[in-house]
């Protein structure tokens, strides 16, 4: 499988080549060339496959070229076969509509593991390959970090280095990644915000003290691989209820548009979906540019689901690019002026192609609390912040006839609830425990650095510890 920029300019790729390069080199973000498409037979015999040969199949055409067909099953055995839940993703029934789909059963209790324990094994297959070593370089509000530690921990040939601002990120988050024992980690607690750890990441990518001494790697959503690995969660719950048969449509809590994102590339390889509800919470960038065209950026609101308080969301661009003819010059002419003004507007053609698809519904924090309430009341279910922006959608979208009563909602459950247990205890008044395979979080050792907030100590951590390893 070939993949090309939304840019336009950057050299095409192999899927091995875009899972070690993340951005592309014009700015851009990688996309196959074509869509694989699955017939309505090929769907059909889908059907009752054990998650993690669903998995190989869908990924299957993405990576040819990159993976030996048994490469691909051996890693998919081996990612899938470790999660917290047989099923892996198991599908909850809430009422006559409205399901579930629990993507929290992984290491780190948030759907980030589904694709970040795959990523892990794709970097070490493919940098052994190569005989090169790698440097990830990361910075975290939460959730991403954990993940991306955990799938890399103990790995040959990469190390990571994870920044994340002091005391902003939930005790939970922050043990998640600071008491995972493996020389190849290193934590960095920074005196800054996340906005200055991102801008100490970006920095060292474009710094050629860095570059030109590590070959550094990228595991935030831009990374093509961890899109591949969310469409498969969408066949498997869709296969469930019904398709091909039958369509679903699916609400999802979104921040950087990569989750929602997977849903309509598996749209684009033949499942049929009714509808992608892009749930926001008051940062609501996608909700405006998905409703009027607007797409600009305002100052980011703290909100009980920290995971889609973002500004703008990069994934976006990878619909702008497919639903606006794929032109890729004029796609960088029109992300060009967007990066200097923080604002622009949709054409015809991105609005019209994307409404095909998507409706936004924004939830603010009270609509929020009242969707895990009503999720308590009425089906014993206590449910994260962020599942519960996508669950008022779903109510929303059935109880306004937006999705039709014959046709089931599901909504992604996209973190287990004890990964943010003060907001969950406010609004239903009882705090929800960690499972018990994470239980002695608080009872394991701490390691991370305190730096300063100034990019030259982050850079020179870096560059010191790659020397030490
Ligand atoms: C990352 C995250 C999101 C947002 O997902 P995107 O792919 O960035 O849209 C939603 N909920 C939780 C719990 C997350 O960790």
């Amino acid at each position: 499988m070939e993949y090309i920029s939304t840019r336009g300019s950057a050299p095409t790729l192999d899927f091995e080549g875009v899972t070690l390069a993340g951005l592309a080199t014009d700015g851009g973000l990688y996309l196959p060339s074509e869509w694989p498409r699955f017939s309505e037979a090929e769907i059909r015999d889908l059907r009752g496959k054990p998650y993690h040969e669903l998995a190989a199949t869908v990924m299957r055409p993405f990576v040819k070229g990159s993976l030996t067909d048994d490469e691909l099953d051996a890693m998919c055995a081996a990612v899938y076969g470790d999660f917290g839940h047989a099923a892996v993703t198991p599908l909850v029934q809430l009422n006559e509509q409205h399901w579930l789909l629990e993507l929290f059963h992984g290491p780190t209790l948030a759907f980030k593991d589904v694709a970040l324990q795959m990523l892990g094994h794709l970097f070490e297959t493919f940098l052994a390959r190569r005989e090169q070593r790698m440097m990830i370089v990361g910075a975290t509000s939460g959730d991403t970090g954990s993940a991306a530690i955990n799938a890399v921990a103990n790995r040959d040939n990469v190390e990571i280095v994870m920044l994340h601002p002091k005391g902003r990120v939930s005790d939970v988050q922050r043990r998640q990644m600071t008491t995972v024992r493996a020389a190849n980690v290193y934590n960095l607690a920074i005196d800054g915000s996340f906005d200055d750890a991102q801008a100490h990441v970006k920095c060292m990518f474009r710094d050629p003290n860095v570059t030109g001494a590590l070959k550094l790697g990228a595991v935030n959503s831009i990374n093509w691989a961890r899109l591949m690995a969310q469409v498969v969660y969408y066949f498997y719950s869709a296969l469930q209820l019904g398709a091909p048969e039958r369509k679903v449509a699916y609400s999802v809590p979104t921040g950087n548009f990569g989750d929602v994102f997977a849903g309509y590339v598996a749209a684009r390889m033949g499942l049929p979906i009714e509808r992608l509800i892009v749930a926001t919470n008051v940062n609501d960038i996608l909700y405006r540019a998905l409703s009027d065209g607007d797409y600009s950026a305002g100052g980011v609101t703290p909100t009980i689901t920290p995971s889609m308080d973002i500004q703008v969301s990069s994934n976006f661009e990878r619909l702008l690019f497919d639903c606006g003819g794929r032109d890729g010059a004029a796609l960088a002419e029109q992300m060009g002026a967007f990066e200097a003004s923080k604002a622009m507007r949709l054409t015809n053609a991105q609005a019209q192609g994307a409404s095909a698809l998507f409706t936004s519904i924004r939830a603010d924090q009270d609509e929020t609390a009242q969707a895990l309430a009503w999720a308590y009341r009425e089906t014993s279910q206590i449910i994260d912040p962020h599942t519960g922006v996508g669950l008022h959608a779903s109510i929303v979208a059935g109880d306004t006839g937006l999705i039709a009563k014959d046709v089931p909602i599901i909504t992604l459950a996209t973190a287990h609830p004890a990964k943010f247990p003060d907001a969950v205890e406010r609004a239903v008044g009882v705090r929800p425990a960690l499972p018990q395979r994470v239980g002695d979080l608080f009872g394991r050792e701490e390691h991370f650095t305190e730096i300063s907030g100034d990019y030259e100590a982050a850079r020179n951590f870096v560059l010191q510890n790659a020397a030490d390893a």
